[in-house]
Order: structure tokens, then C-alpha cells, then sequence
């Protein structure tokens, strides 16, 4: 049976107080798609003011430390956003990976750290344009999903985001039949690190998706949602990726 489709909005470094109003709507969209499970990670500022304005609604964190506690200047633990509200975060975004050289061991403790506070994870991996061109694009990617996996893991709290670097931000998007080919070895490489429970743990792409492109996208085999930025800041341009999951 299809995972239901999950489809999550990545704020990035976006959005003032007079954003909530944006995630309000989007939050009214999606009460009004039962069938599809989404959220917005806004910036951690948000993050208790959107959960209260929006009960119900899965709000996220963009990252998390793998530390409990301790001397990390300027860094937030997983209680501390499950404590503003956060339900689950990103690790390992391709964005954190390159500006603050995140390694998969530290994606692993840090998706590892999530679940030991009860929140959920997703794990993004990708591979960059240049590995895509020498034709490593399945070998990197199923490499850091193994390197980033961590222990414990099961499908009721750990989401994968396939997304590739050169489509993020960019306007470009993977053909279909590369996306169905990246899907399809991440779910082997799912099953061969977790065996039993793992054709439920959903995969999301990630990477230029928008209203009309989401059709498309949803519909390839196990592709079970959507990892969203510059398209999740609004109602208009987020609520018909969310109705376009809503069809299947
Ligand atoms: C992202 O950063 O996770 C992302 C998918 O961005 P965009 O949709 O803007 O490509």
C-alpha cells in the first residue's frame, strides 16, 4: 500500500512575525486535505508563536544539535525546539552540510538526538551537479544515506529527502526517470540498512518543486511527498502542492 504523501515546507532563513498570517493559511489548506500529512519548518523564531497560532498543524525545526546540552554557542538542542513546539526537524540539508560542513556522522547523531527527544527526522541527502555528471549520482547518495542512517531507526519518526544540490533554488528539476531511479535505490538501500518496516518509511523529493510541477513528481513511484522551499512561503504557492498530494 502507498505511504500518505508528506509534504513539508522549508522556510530557510525566511520570515518575520508578519509571516505567521502565511503559515495560518497554509495551515487552513492543509485541515482542509486530511489525506496528506504537512507541515512548514519556519526559522526557530517562528517556531512557539506558529505552533500556538496553529494547533494541529506540524510545525518543524530546520536543524537541531546532537548535543543535549552544553558550550555550543548560538546552537539549539532538541529539547529547546520541541519545547517552542517543534514536532520534528531537517538534518543534514545540503544547505548546512556545505555552509557549516556538517559530516553524516553528525547528520546521524543529530537525527539519532531528534528521536531520543520524541521528535521526528528527516534526513536530507543529494548529490551535487558534478557527481551527477561523472554518473555517481546513486553511489554518493546511497553512500551518505548509509553514513548518515541512524541507529534505531524506524518509520514512524524518520522521513528521507532526496534532494539534488543543482535543483535546489535553481528552477531545475531531475527528469522523472531519474527521480524514479534515485527513489527506487533509496528504497533498496532502506531496506537493506533496516530490513522489516522499511517500505514505510516515506521518501521525499526535494528541489524546484511547485504547483506545476507536483503532479508529475508525486506520481512516481515511491516518491511519497515533497521537500519544498522558495515554493512554501505562501498559500498560493504552497496550498496547491499540498492539493495536488490530496489526489492520490
Ligand atoms: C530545499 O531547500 O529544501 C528546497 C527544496 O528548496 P527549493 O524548493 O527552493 O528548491
Amino acid at each position: 500500500m502507498a505511504n500518505r504523501k508528506y509534504i513539508v515546507g522549508n522556510w530557510k532563513m525566511n520570515g518575520l512575525q508578519a509571516q505567521l498570517s502565511d503559515i495560518a493559511e497554509i495551515a487552513a489548506v492543509a485541515a482542509a486535505h486530511p489525506t496528506v500529512d504537512a507541515g512548514i519548518c519556519p526559522p526557530v523564531t517562528l517556531i512557539a508563536a506558529a505552533s500556538q497560532a496553529s494547533p494541529g498543524f506540524a510545525i518543524g525545526a530546520q536543524d537541531c544539535h546532537f548535543a543535549a546540552k552544553g558550550a555550543h554557542t548560538g546552537c539549539l538542542s532538541t529539547a529547546m525546539i520541541k519545547e517552542a513546539g517543534a514536532t520534528y526537524s531537517i538534518v543534514g540539508h545540503s544547505e548546512r552540510r556545505a555552509d557549516q560542513q556538517e559530516s553524516d556522522a553528525d547528520v546521524k547523531a543529530k537525527a539519532e538526538a531528534a528521536h531520543e527527544a520524541g521528535l521526528g527526522a528527516i534526513i536530507c541527502v543529494g548529490e551535487t551537479e558534478e557527481e551527477r555528471d561523472a554518473g555517481e549520482a546513486i553511489d554518493v547518495v546511497c553512500v551518505q544515506l548509509s553514513r548518515s542512517f541512524p541507529d534505531g531507526a524506524s518509520a514512524d519518526w524518520l522521513t528521507i529527502a532526496y534532494e539534488p544540490v543543482w535543483a535546489i533554488g535553481t528552477g531545475r528539476v531531475p527528469s522523472v526517470d531519474d527521480v524514479a531511479e534515485m527513489h527506487a535505490a533509496i528504497r533498496t538501500k532502506l531496506a537493506e540498512l533496516m530490513g522489516q518496516g522499511s517500505d514505510a518509511v516515506r521518501i521525499l523529493y526535494g528541489g524546484s518543486m511547485n504547483g506545476g510541477n507536483a503532479a508529475e513528481l508525486l506520481a512516481v513511484p515511491n516518491v511519497d511527498g515533497g521537500l519544498v522551499g522558495g515554493a512554501s512561503l505562501t498559500a498560493e504557492k504552497f496550498g496547491p502542492i499540498i492539493e495536488a498530494a490530496g489526489a492520490f
